[in-house]
């Protein structure tokens, strides 16, 4: 698994922006999901300048959540927005890092990724339901680099 490209298929990538709108049924809160390479910065600052470059600061909330993967490091990040942090608990990401590094260890990345989502959008929707005029503030598309 050492190429963006082949990393995950078309259809497993639509089936990721599936779970990703699933989980946002939910939730006001704004999910996504980054693949590249791989990065020379530490992993938690380059999640950072992505969620940056992605504008994903721009929610209403500051709910926005990046799942970052570099699939040469083989490493993943989950980062959430300031406006969770202020009202969640510091362990609050561990079940899902764990949904996604049980499936990543068995090389099951699709599933690492879709049940990583649904689990940020289950954990979510108790400090941040959605609301009957939910709009859907940040693009469901994988990005990738
Ligand atoms: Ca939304
Ligand atoms: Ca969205």
């Amino acid at each position: 698994m050492s190429k963006v490209e082949n990393f995950l298929s078309a259809k497993e990538e639509k089936e990721i922006v599936q779970a990703i709108k699933e989980a946002e049924r939910n939730t006001s809160g704004e999910i996504r999901v980054h693949i590249e390479k791989t990065t020379k910065l530490s992993h938690y600052l380059r999640v950072q300048e992505v969620f940056q470059s992605l504008d994903m600061y721009k929610t209403s909330e500051r709910n926005g959540v990046l799942f970052y993967v570099a699939v040469e490091d083989r490493k993943f990040v989950v980062y959430g927005d300031k406006g969770i942090n202020k009202v969640v608990h510091p362990n609050f990401w561990n079940a899902t890092k764990e949904s996604v590094q049980e499936n990543f260890k068995q090389g099951n990345f699709k599933q690492g990724i879709i049940d990583g989502v649904l689990k940020a959008g289950e954990e979510l929707k108790n400090y941040f339901p959605r609301k009957i005029d939910d709009v859907d503030e940040l693009s469901n598309e994988i990005s990738k680099a």
